[in-house]
């Protein structure tokens, strides 16, 4: 088990390029000990940064593809499918635990996470976790308030101290050894994704259908580079754009209905920091929350359960809230 040390630490990395190069395989390939990489300072690490640099440059690609129909709502499709799977299992189910669901269909879940290349369901976990306990503080990996935009939305995903899983985080998940090994070879599960999209681009194209393996494969990429830019601008955005509905989170997040439609729900962040243990970041019907509604329509097949509501409380502190913001708006008129 290894905990969250403060970034000034004085230990220091393992340096060298192998032990990154086997982390693109192995994520808990840590010669050098999770504690000295916890403990690295706050920066880039280049060499990790390969792989993300790639992706985007594969993006690219289409210039000699080209585009079909059928390619493009290909992406379109994977990206709201693998967008629910962020934000209704990795944040609403891993991280936060807002419903009960069995072992296989966790399992299931995780996989499902998985293709959205954005390393295993316990580091997402255990990162999200320690967000929450350092939100907007100096110690939170990725605060726009305290590091700015680029190091909150891409930045602290390529430094080393933000790379180990923190077991220590997510006790009640690293219980399940198949949790743990989807997380430890994290780049299995994309790797057979992306080898199916081209397996049924060529397969397609066998059939007369007009597009290719190579087209579907490239299509494929721009929706995942999508797809982490959309999440990742709750990291770097939903601190900073939006509305503060419950003042005293201790942080700066906010309620953003354009963050919500990009994310399916997940711009209701203010919300989200006044109370986590909710399966519903729109608190209101008016609070357009797809991932919500999804996750009520799959309770009603039984392969999950126990969907926790909003508290009568945290209601009672919104009409409070609403109050003292009608006030404030009705004496600025006044004014
Ligand atoms: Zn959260
Ligand atoms: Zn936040």
């Amino acid at each position: 088990m290894t905990r969250q040390v403060p970034g000034n630490a004085v230990t220091t990395p393992a340096k060298g390029l192998l032990p990154t190069l086997v982390r693109w395989v192995d994520a808990d390939h840590l010669p050098e000990g999770p504690e000295a990489m916890l403990a690295a300072p706050k920066e880039v690490d280049w060499a990790r940064c390969v792989p993300f640099i790639l992706l985007h440059l594969a993006c690219l690609g289409v210039l000699w593809t080209g585009a079909s129909p059928v390619a493009v709502w290909t992406a379109v499709t994977l990206y709201f499918i693998r967008m629910f799977a962020i934000t209704g299992f990795l944040h609403r189910y891993f991280s936060h635990r807002t419903f009960s669901t069995s072992r296989a269909f966790q399992f299931i879940m995780a996989l499902w996470t998985a293709t959205a290349v954005q390393r295993g369901a316990l580091w997402w976990a255990s990162t999200h976790r320690h967000h929450h306990r350092h939100s907007d503080d100096p110690e939170d990996k990725h605060s726009p308030v305290v590091d700015g935009f680029w190091w909150s939305h891409v930045g602290w995903i390529t430094a080393k101290r933000n790379f180990p899983t923190d077991y220590g985080r997510v006790p009640d998940l690293a219980k399940y050894p198949e949790l743990v090994f989807l997380n430890r070879f994290d780049v299995l599960v994309p790797v057979l994704f992306f080898g199916a999209l081209y397996g049924a681009g060529a397969w397609m194209e066998s059939a007369g259908v007009a597009t290719s393996g190579a087209q579907m494969l490239v299509w494929g990429v721009v929706s995942t580079v999508v797809l982490f830019h959309g999440t990742a601008c709750i990291n770097s955005l939903a601190h900073v754009f939006g509305r503060r509905r419950f003042l005293h989170t201790g942080d700066d997040s906010r309620n953003s209905l354009l963050l919500s439609l990009i994310t399916l729900g997940e711009g209701w962040h203010n919300n989200h920091h006044r109370y986590q243990a909710t399966v519903r970041q729109g608190f209101f019907w008016w609070e357009f929350d797809p991932t919500w509604y999804l996750l009520k329509a799959l309770s009603w097949t039984g392969l999950i359960w126990g969907l926790k509501p909003v508290p009568a409380s945290v209601y009672a502190e919104a009409a409070g809230a609403a109050d003292v913001a009608g006030t404030a708006e009705e004496a600025e008129q006044s004014a």
